[in-house]
């Protein structure tokens, strides 16, 4: 008798805990960390990392590894640097082949791709051209069409040649210089996220400049990564919310970087087959896979304007398009698959 209402009493205070206890373990599964890396500058912009973690020291520490790879590519990879392996290639590379890493070799024979699969829209031996329109951005004067038909003989991707057996460089005309400037970025982005993941946190972002890239758990406990679409008219005003999932984002946009000369406003990308800024477009956005694929193909998309741009993006698989023309009101020009990504 006693033992058995005992056992009446016993039974539910088990069970009670046994679900206190489930409760807490599953609370303690799913609690995150979330540390932002605030505003970091490298590669001429500014970067941020937001790592989620079940553990705090290793968001700290994944996050550490990210911002130092991203650094050790900036020196690396920068034309602005004349120490960097880059400038070494711009300097020596017609005389003779130079021998590079592997990572710049990967970006170089990813810039040739995309040189490629755009036409020529994205080039990256831009470099004699870019430099023209950086001395006036600090002058004031425009470069004279002699100057610019001078530099412009010196682009062609076609004459930048990689040797993949002894990743070596050459160039096969005198004056050309590769500018990584549309295409590194993403780049940078894409290894910064590799890190994360190697180091086995839950989820994280990587943004360097409008070059962005997200993966796994989203910060806060919300159930997609968002990432607000800037009207190009005024950086405050947020024309569209995009809901992200382990996807890349980048926006190239003459609202960004640009020079007035004369009263005219030159965007710091360039038409390769005209030697000046292109002009057509306001905004490119581009969602895709990887954050190296959205940095060259917003810069090619600027290039090739909306009718030539959204052709070459609607032929690339798994990659979305939002245009905003120049003009008063901002309108969008999607690509079909781009809807899924704009939260309603
Ligand atoms: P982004 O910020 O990605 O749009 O790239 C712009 C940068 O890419 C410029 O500052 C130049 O360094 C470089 N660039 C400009 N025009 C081109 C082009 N047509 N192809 C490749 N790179 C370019
Ligand atoms: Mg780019």
């Amino acid at each position: 008798m006693r033992s058995n209402s005992t056992k009446k009493r016993i039974l539910p205070a088990l069970f009670a805990l046994a679900a206190i206890a489930g409760l807490l373990w599953m609370t303690l599964k799913h609690r995150t960390v979330t540390l932002d890396s605030g505003s970091r500058i490298t590669m001429g912009t500014f970067a941020r990392i937001v790592v989620v973690a079940a553990d705090p020291q290793q968001a700290r520490d994944a996050m550490e590894a990210a911002l130092e790879k991203i650094y050790d590519i900036e020196r690396r990879m920068s034309d602005y640097d004349p120490n960097s392996l880059l400038s070494q290639v711009n300097r020596r590379a017609f005389e003779a082949p130079v021998a590079v890493d592997e990572e710049l070799f990967e970006v170089l024979a990813a810039s040739v791709e995309y040189s490629r699969l755009s036409g020529g829209a994205f080039d990256v031996t831009i470099g004699p051209v870019v430099q023209l329109w950086r001395k006036a951005k600090i002058t004031g004067i425009a470069p004279t069409p002699e100057q610019l038909q001078r530099a412009k003989e010196s682009v062609g991707y076609q004459n930048l040649i990689l040797d993949t057996e002894n990743h070596t460089v050459k160039f096969s005309k005198e004056g050309m210089f590769v500018d990584l400037g549309g295409i590194a970025k993403g780049y940078a982005v894409d290894k910064g996220i590799e890190i994360l993941q190697k180091a086995g946190v839950k989820g994280g972002m990587v943004d360097i400049g409008g070059n962005l890239r997200c993966f796994g758990t989203p910060a806060n406990n919300i159930p997609h990564w968002f990432i607000g679409l800037q009207d190009p008219a005024s950086e405050e005003n947020i024309l569209a919310k995009l809901k992200l999932d382990d996807r890349a984002v980048a926006t190239s946009g003459d609202y960004r970087r640009f020079v007035v000369i004369a009263g005219q406003k030159h965007s710091h990308i360039i038409n390769p087959a005209t030697a000046e800024s292109a002009q057509t477009l306001s905004s490119v956005t581009i969602i895709a896979p990887t954050a190296i694929a959205t940095d060259a193909l917003s810069t090619a998309v600027t290039v090739m304007g909306d009718k030539k741009g959204m052709a070459l993006i609607e032929s690339i698989p798994g990659v979305e398009a939002i245009l905003i023309p120049q003009g008063e009101n901002p309108i969008f020009e999607k690509t079909p698959g781009a809807d899924q990504y704009i939260q309603k």
